[in-house]
């Protein structure tokens, strides 16, 4: 396994066609936007080297035998699934942000069985294919994006329909040695920290989108691939160099991915026009990251109730009873998400491939609380902090020999507490509520792995309503007849 400095230099290593503000840059994990975010990832690589956390962040490898980070391994049983998510949590408690490299965690679980799944119903080779490429990410530990969702652009046509055929992945030539795939992924997680990108399709496909369904992998720097950098509210406040910033080592990345005639060997295409597979893969995908929103997420609002209660404290009101109300109140909206994402882990099964999926009924309730409780923690971990959340002067005025003095004078909170720790825990509040960090902490718990109408078809598939009607049928003694009563 790679310790984290040899990640970062194996990620400055790569030759990305990457843009930020603008313009181009040749090495993304040297600039001030990029850097934060590619910490965050390096955090996976050093809790799986610390003794204290490598039961949960490491494994031994189902195909190698080997010790892996559990990021490059398949699911082989229930307790993998939950220490899936409590790595999450982990992270999410170290970092207080979007850590990436999850996304490749769950499209390669994804894959194991999809792929197993083809090859028994068509005779083709793709698992084979998969497991060549899953035994090399192992070996290396390498961070994968895993890539799904297009622009899409005209919502309402099909992908084959669309005027700018671009706005989806698809192939344009299949050669004898491989094939050329030309379109785009958007808001692609963590992608310039990633050393491979492993592209699934967005959605089902039908017959004549067969060309949409595709999946392969290739390493992020292929020729053909431009990345250009997505903004953060306050994303400039990284270019400061101070605390206003308010999480001052990590931060989240998401880009979006063009891929302008890009060449694939058969070696690394796991799905080439098998169009009735697409849906089952992005449905596989789709339920392990819901799940993973119940262990990262939990983690980063950790560290917002630790921070809401600092304030409190730093405020002198922690002993008031609605202050502790609020608290326990979204100490209690975190714990029914973890409890989510430890349910539907505890409930996979395992799939003929071998590889263990959660339950996804259980997965999907887990993402639809996600898409609404983090935003009610906000709005309690802002009522808490109060107004100078969004209104102090900066970190340089506090700085400054003369309105600094002003400020520590009447910026201060009960005693033992300096006015910079003070306006410190505020600005960690707002980074996580309105700054840079409430893309992965809001936003992303909206619309990642789906937006909520996403879960609630998969919910409303999976329910079985018939069973409770019966069941309630039963209860009140009605019987159903086929004639008029
Ligand atoms: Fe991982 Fe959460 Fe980020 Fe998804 S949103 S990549 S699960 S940290
Ligand atoms: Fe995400």
């Amino acid at each position: 396994m790679k310790t984290a400095k040899e990640y970062i230099d194996s990620i400055k290593t790569m030759k990305f066609n990457a843009y930020i503000l603008g313009k181009k840059v040749d090495c993304p994990a040297d600039h001030p936007l990029v850097r934060p975010s590619l910490n965050a990832v390096a955090m996976t690589y050093e809790l799986a080297l610390d003794p204290e956390f490598q039961h949960l962040t490491t494994v031994t490898s189902n195909l190698t035998g080997k010790r892996v980070n559990r990021f490059t391994h398949t699911h082989q049983s229930t307790h993998d699934l939950v220490n899936k998510v409590k790595m999450q949590r982990l992270l999410g408690q170290k970092t207080a942000t979007c850590f990436q490299r999850c996304v490749g965690m769950d499209a390669i679980n994804a894959l194991s069985i999809t792929t197993y799944e083809m090859d028994q119903d068509l005779g083709t080779e793709y698992n084979k294919r998969f497991i060549d490429f899953l035994k090399y990410v192992q070996d290396n530990d390498l961070v994968c994006d895993g890539a799904m969702t297009d622009p899409k652009g005209d919502r309402g046509k099909r992908p084959h329909q669309q005027e700018e055929k671009d706005v989806f992945v698809h192939v344009v030539e299949e050669r004898e040695d491989g094939i050329v795939v030309r379109g785009a992924k958007c808001h692609q997680t963590g992608a310039l920290n990633s050393h491979e990108i492993i592209v699934m399709p967005t959605m089902s496909m039908k017959v004549e989108d067969a060309d949409f369904a595709v999946s392969f992998a290739v390493p992020s720097d292929t020729e053909g691939i431009t990345y250009i950098l997505g903004r953060q509210p306050s994303d400039t406040r990284k270019l400061e160099g101070t605390f206003d910033v308010g999480n001052i080592n990590y931060g989240g990345q998401e880009c979006l991915v063009i891929f302008d005639n890009v060449f694939v060997p058969w070696e690394r295409v796991f799905m080439f026009r098998e169009y009735q597979y697409s849906g089952k893969l992005v449905e596989r995908f789709a339920s392990y990251h819901r799940q993973s929103y119940g262990g990262c997420k939990c983690g980063v609002t950790d560290v917002l109730i630790g921070a809401a209660a600092n304030l409190a404290e730093y405020h002198g009101v922690e002993n008031a009873s609605h202050i502790k109300d609020k608290l326990v109140e979204m100490i209690h909206l975190n714990e029914t998400m973890h409890a989510c994402g430890l349910a539907c882990s505890t409930e996979g099964k395992a799939t003929p491939s071998g590889t263990y999926f959660v339950d996804s009924l259980l997965a999907n309730v887990c993402k639809l609380n996600v898409t609404r409780h983090p935003y009610e923690i906000a709005r309690l971990a802002e009522d808490i902090a109060g107004g100078l959340l969004v209104t102090m002067p900066s970190a340089k005025d506090l700085e400054h020999p003369v309105v600094g003095e002003y400020m520590k004078k009447l910026y201060r909170g009960i005693n033992g507490i300096s006015t910079e720790c003070r306006l410190r825990m505020l600005r960690l509040v707002e980074n996580l509520t309105v700054g840079a960090g409430a893309v992965a902490y809001r936003t992303e718990s909206m619309h990642g792995a789906g937006p909520p109408q996403a879960m609630k078809i998969m919910i409303a598939r999976q329910a079985n309503l018939e069973h409770k009607k019966e069941l309630a049928k039963e209860i009140a003694e009605v019987i159903t007849c086929d004639h008029e009563c």
